[in-house]
């Protein structure tokens, strides 16, 4: 997740010289240049990237006998007639232009200078659609260009024409014009290939100044789709090979190789109360494997909530206790960080481990019992929030560093772990299910395991979508079923923009239930506002069965775990992501009785009704995250917090990702023959992905 920041500076930048900022260009001044600042273009080198929207097929001219009413057609004549008409208050300048089949007239309203522009012999080129008004054909402030009649390169008709996306300030006749001029005359400067030429060949590519020029002036539909070929496998190549060259400097660093011998997993296993399953002994093989290296290990684990994640991470903990290393889990919060406490003492139990638990809460002299016994060797596995962060947390001999629902955390709390030598093994778990895809751009750095297979015994999750005016009947069911000694969840969404009146909604809902359709039953609220010790209490009424039915702001997401709860209720469905609906759900089915989830919703949005249904159909983790990427696309999958998505030119992830494949072989093969990229060739590659 680290590479968001650098990749946005970083790839734009393709000029080796020094930048010329585009202020310097003919038709740019000073106020185009704060509106191409805007877009986050200033200097010319910028100008390269910034890629048409669409193309419109401009290049066969119609002869005018040829032309259908209502099409958009592109002529070429001679102007035969041009004048500026009076017409109620406005100005109508009105031209005639004939080829050799016929007439064909032009409007255009309050553009008075025209006349100085167009004037009777004018060659001229005009794009538009064409209408049938008052028995006459014509178009209306049509795109034209004046031609001189050899000319063989037009810029804005005539051709396949870009269409730019457009900004306050930015106009696309002159965006075109200054486009074309930086394509002619600057491309030598900013542009330089880097990708070495055996690849190019290999794989039959266009050079990247070719590339670009036909991106933005395209001689064929045919060459515009060789050049974004191109450019999609420099996207992915350079983030492959960039993600590549952060892993091999980890794996340079030294760490402590953790001997692994088959009957320490018997050992452990032999104490827990159930098997492991298939997935979970996979991962461990796959984990263990990795840190028996002398290098450090840099993997995720990803797996649904309750695939057993924190069985695997307790296991590398015994296995770095062996190899006389201590081990830190970090947690995103408090309560989180006591409930896992609590599991990793049971799934310890009988085991020479000694855990400790470290969060702001605790102070004082136990405070400084868990440091001192921290730093003489006396705990091996400290399991705490933030924390454990602080300076003053020092280990006697840390070798392992587990952090569960890693994008919670910066970056940078991570290195402060890991910056001491030899450098741990890291460990990253996510119960968010990523795409292959993605994962391969944002984890790029990392290895991963994944955990499918939830464990046995686990109830499937009935779905259902309801609208609010089926309330009654639900309520009758959520009734019968405490009645049988079972529980629920009512979630609302939270909202960052709203949350005053999300609360509220919650606020008033839970006084509405139990006042009324729920009356006489116990009820619990948990909400982000309240405090800490209110927060947990409830949750741990409800956790004991003493609350029957919790209704809770997405707080939940991350909580508890409560096997005696059955039924979910989600109101206002379509306000949550796929993924997070998913894992909400996620709650439930838990325990031995069958478990319902009812998505409340009255929207009648297409994607959310769409959204829904997927859910409904669907309780494979994998599949509905695939489906989530191609519904939000990359930046809302991962969250607006979690900043790591990269920065395409123009790939497109789910569109493209056949070439992420290739891209990524071909990085791979490159670092293989070149490792430190110190061929000449590769010189520009090693400025760019370093
Ligand atoms: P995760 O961290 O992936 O959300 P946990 O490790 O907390 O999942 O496991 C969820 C629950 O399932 C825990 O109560 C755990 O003891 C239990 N569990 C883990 N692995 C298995 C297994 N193989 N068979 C049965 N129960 C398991
Ligand atoms: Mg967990």
């Amino acid at each position: 997740m680290d590479l968001a920041s650098d990749m946005h500076t970083k790839t734009t930048e393709t000029a080796p010289q020094s930048p010329k900022p585009v202020r310097y260009l003919k038709g740019v001044g000073p106020r185009k240049a704060e509106a191409f600042k805007r877009i986050g273009i200033e200097n010319v080198s910028d100008l390269f990237y910034f890629f048409p929207r669409r193309y419109e097929d401009r290049s066969h001219f119609v002869k005018i006998s040829d032309v259908k009413i209502g099409a958009f057609v592109t002529l070429q004549g001679k102007v035969v007639s041009a004048q500026l008409k009076p017409l109620k208050r406005l100005k109508l300048f009105e031209m005639w232009i004939q080829d050799d089949t016929g007439l064909f007239s032009a409007i255009w309203f309050n553009q008075p200078y025209l006349k100085r522009i167009i004037h009777e012999n004018t060659h001229i080129i005009i794009s538009g659609k064409a209408e049938l008004y008052q028995n006459r054909l014509q178009m209306t402030q049509p795109e034209y260009e004046i031609i001189d009649i050899d000319e063989e390169n037009p810029v804005h008709t005539g051709r396949i024409t870009p269409i730019y996306p457009l900004t306050e300030g930015l106009f696309q006749r002159s965006l075109r014009v200054i486009m074309k001029s930086v394509v002619e005359h600057e491309m030598d400067k900013c542009v330089q290939d880097y990708l070495p030429a055996s690849i190019q060949k290999r794989l039959h590519f266009m050079g990247l100044p070719t590339a670009v020029r036909q991106l933005h002036f395209p001689e064929s539909f045919e060459m515009l789709e060789e050049a974004r070929k191109r450019l999609i496998f420099d996207d992915f190549f350079l983030l492959g090979l960039r993600l590549m060259r952060k892993q091999q400097t980890v794996k340079r660093k030294k760490a402590i190789p953790f001997q692994y011998a088959a009957d320490t997993l018997k050992e452990f296993t032999a104490r827990l109360p159930f098997q492991l399953t298939k997935d979970q002994e996979t991962v461990i093989r796959e984990i263990a494997g990795d840190m028996s290296q002398p290098a450090p290990m840099t993997r995720l684990l990803q797996g649904e909530v309750g695939s057993g994640k924190t069985v695997v991470a307790a296991f590398m903990m015994a296995l770095a206790k062996r190899n006389q290393c201590q081990s830190v889990f970090l947690i995103p919060t408090e309560v989180l960080a006591e409930q896992h406490m609590e599991t990793m003492t049971k799934i310890l139990k009988g085991t020479a481990l000694k855990v400790a638990l470290l969060t702001a809460s605790i102070t004082g002299e136990e405070r400084v019992r868990v440091l001192e016994q921290l730093a003489s060797g006396g705990i091996d596995v400290l399991v705490g929030t933030h924390a454990v962060l602080q300076e003053t947390v020092q280990f006697k001999n840390l070798g392992l560093v587990v952090i569960d629902e890693q994008h919670k955390f910066g970056v940078k709390q991570r290195s402060q772990l890991l910056a001491r030598v030899p450098r741990p093994h890291l460990l990253i778990m996510s119960a968010t299910p990523i795409p292959r895809t993605l994962g391969l751009t944002v984890y790029g750095d990392f290895d991963i395991s994944t955990i499918r297979e939830l464990p046995k015994g686990r109830q499937p999750i009935k779905t259902v979508s309801i609208s609010s005016v089926d309330e009654s009947k639900l309520m009758t069911t959520i009734r019968a079923k405490v009645a049988q000694g079972e529980q629920a969840y009512i979630i609302f969404p939270m909202i960052e923009e709203n949350q005053k009146n999300e609360l509220q909604a919650a606020v008033q809902e839970y006084d509405r239930l139990k006042n009324g359709p729920l009356k006489s039953i116990p009820i619990g609220l948990v909400h982000g506002r309240l405090g800490y010790e209110d927060r947990e209490r409830v949750m741990e009424s409800f956790r004991k069965g003493l609350i029957k039915i919790l209704i809770a702001t997405t707080v939940v997401e991350v909580g508890v775990d409560n096997p005696n709860a059955t039924v979910m209720v989600i109101k206002h469905a379509e306000r949550f992501g796929l993924s997070q609906l998913h894992q909400i759900r996620g709650r439930i089915g838990r325990g031995v009785k069958p478990s319902v989830c009812y998505l409340v919703s009255d929207h009648q949005a297409e994607d959310a009704l769409k959204r829904i249904k997927i859910l409904t159909q669907s309780q494979d983790g994998f599949e509905i995250a695939e489906e989530d990427l191609k519904l939000r696309g990359p930046g809302e999958f991962l969250g607006v917090r979690q900043s790591g998505v990269p920065f395409f030119k123009i790939a497109h992830l789910s569109r493209d990702h056949e070439w992420l494949k290739i891209a990524r072989q071909e990085a791979k093969n490159l670092l293989q023959t070149d490792p430190d990229l110190n061929a000449s060739e590769h010189q520009r590659l090693k400025e760019m992905t370093g």
